[in-house]
């Protein structure tokens, strides 16, 4: 979480209930239990995806939703680009175990339409619990769909990947890196060292200290 300029100098402030149940779902901290905010995804949905990874995890990577394989097996980014991702993150110094992984909806979507806007609202609070509760250094958007609904304004995904902005979700200030999904590798091969850039430079943030200089095993800093 990062402090708003108004807040600057006063003691950190606690998380505004970041654990506050609502009223129409049930949630135990990050994971939501039940939900049917969304009609049409409580129809196409084999299940809720919730997020995979440490609840004090450093860095935090926000995807649009969960695809066929994410919906047969309940976690984030476990098909293709789950792959890219994952190779990502090693030749970063960072393992997928040590990260948190999300979504801005929880259930697939038909056909794998994007989630429309209802949709992403009806799951915000959802994820600013998760962030609130996580409270990493920095948040990875993967791609156009999270990197427009975290800063609330239109994203030029290929040109301003490797960005960072303070974005608001739910009651507190993140600092948001911006980055291209890692299936835009699949399609575009020139994606790729952006895509590992950007990662590169989460670790970066997150001050993940490399124990060698290529890509082996390593450990988040002060973890
Ligand atoms: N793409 C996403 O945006 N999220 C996933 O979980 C998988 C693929």
């Amino acid at each position: 979480m990062v402090e708003d300029d108004d807040a600057a100098g006063d003691a950190p402030s606690e998380h505004a209930t970041p654990d506050a149940a609502p009223e129409d779902a049930t949630v135990d901290g990050p994971v939501v239990l039940e939900c049917e905010r969304c009609p049409a995804l409580c129809e196409s949905r084999s299940r809720i995806v919730n997020g995979v990874g440490p609840v004090d995890a450093d860095v935090c990577f926000v995807g649009e939703g969960p695809g066929a394989n994410e919906d047969e097996q309940g976690e984030p980014f476990v098909g293709r680009s789950g792959s890219v991702l994952d190779d990502a993150l090693l030749a970063a110094g960072l393992e997928r175990e040590a990260v948190r992984i999300t979504n801005c909806v929880r259930c697939r979507p038909p056909e794998n339409r994007d989630p429309t806007t209802d949709e992403l609202e009806n799951c915000r609070s959802h994820l600013a619990r998760e962030l609130a509760i996580v409270d990493p250094e920095v948040v990875v958007t993967l791609g156009k769909v999270p990197s427009q609904h975290l800063l609330e304004r239109d994203v030029a995904i290929t040109n301003e990947a490797g960005d960072v902005h303070d974005a608001r979700v739910g009651d507190d200030q993140y600092r948001v890196l911006l980055s291209v999904h890692p299936a835009a590798t699949l399609y575009d091969r020139s994606q790729e060292e952006t895509f590992e850039e950007t990662i590169a430079e989460a670790a970066a943030l997150a001050g993940v200290e490399r124990e060698n200089g290529s890509g082996g095993q390593s450990r988040l800093g002060e973890f």
